[in-house]
């Protein structure tokens, strides 16, 4: 379980409790969500590469890096998608 005080829960991020989150990649996010540069909970920086794992809501608002979506998965109850029917919305 995660500490209620983690520095990385001071960012707004209530609104993310019970949401639905697509499996994605950086360089998916770059080129679809270019809005989207860092990691809503840690700041980590979306790489444009199809290595590295992030985690969108259905809105599309924030993406959230591999360690956070594990880390705080239960804590947010999040329901993990299956990441192919993403409706980037196109810039
Ligand atoms: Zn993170």
């Amino acid at each position: 379980m995660t500490e209620k005080d983690d520095w990385r829960l001071l960012n707004d991020v209530e609104y993310l409790q019970d949401k639905y989150l697509n499996p994605t990649d950086g360089e998916e996010i770059v080129q679809h969500a270019p809005g989207l540069n860092v990691c809503i909970f840690c700041r980590e920086k979306v790489q444009d590469s199809p290595h590295q794992r992030w985690f969108v809501p259905e809105d599309l608002n924030c993406c959230i890096c591999e360690n956070c979506f594990d880390d705080f998965r239960e804590a947010f109850r999040w329901k993990k998608l299956d990441g192919w029917d993403i409706e980037w919305m196109e810039p």
